[in-house]
């Protein structure tokens, strides 16, 4: 999400964005504004299926997108389904993801996490949060981003930057992620729900970053009552 100039704000705010900032406090102004800029998001984690999708979020704990990227290009050209990854064994698995964090674990949990759904699920992903959760190294932040993003559930994972960012518009008044994940998911409207999670993961990435806020260009820059907003130039 590219950061984009905003008009200024008139002096005296017309009665439909006062209309607007009210429509905020339940988050429909904010996503529809986050939704005008962008329809349709997409995840910057490569896949092709609901299997490389899960290996990849599996992956992506601790390790940014690009470095998952970079390990999965060959890593899928030899194993995209369960059974092809059983087959490619651990021992292979875990070279071909050493230059990310904790590649011990990752590969313990990919490799185990195939061979059950090749003999618990017939080599097929499941949809339910509560099978994901079941597979080795699957917590419900990574069940949620499959669940949402393969299978088109309304589930709001929550990362780092959704933490922040929903916390500081904000949205929520949470003090973990989970709970973040809970209050986000009963209180966004429905219509919004499918996609909240990349509006929210890419503001915070590229505009709402942790140390300084790029306030002056963020698209709901008048929506956000965060105390700390920082300055234009
Ligand atoms: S206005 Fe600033 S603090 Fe509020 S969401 Fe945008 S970048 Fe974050």
């Amino acid at each position: 999400m590219a950061p984009t100039k905003r008009a200024k704000k008139p002096a005296v705010a017309s009665a439909a964005a006062s209309m607007e900032v009210v429509d905020a406090v339940t988050g429909n102004g904010i996503f529809s504004r986050l939704r005008e800029r962008n329809p349709d998001p997409k995840s910057e984690l490569n896949y092709s299926n609901p299997f490389t999708l899960l290996v990849a979020v599996t992956l992506s704990a601790q390790a940014t997108d690009v470095g998952v990227n970079r390990v999965t290009q060959q890593l899928f050209a030899v194993a995209d389904t369960p059974r092809k990854m059983v087959e490619l064994g651990e021992d292979k698995l875990r070279d071909m993801i050493r230059s990310l964090n904790y590649f011990n674990t990752k590969a313990k949990h990919v490799a185990e996490l195939s061979r059950q759904l090749v003999e618990r699920f017939g080599g097929e992903v499941p949809r339910t949060l509560e099978e994901l959760e079941s597979l080795p190294g699957v917590g419900h932040k990574t069940a949620s981003v499959v669940a949402n993003v393969a299978f088109g559930e309304p589930c709001i994972a929550v990362d780092t930057h959704i933490f922040r960012v929903a916390n500081r518009i904000p949205l929520v008044h949470a003090d973990t992620p989970r709970a973040t994940q809970d209050a986000l998911e009963a209180r966004v409207p429905a219509e919004f729900a499918r996609h909240a999670h990349h509006w929210l993961i890419l503001l915070g990435r590229y505009i709402c970053k942790a140390r300084k806020p790029e306030c002056p260009v963020c698209p709901i820059d008048d929506l956000c009552r965060y105390p700390e907003k920082t300055a234009g130039a």
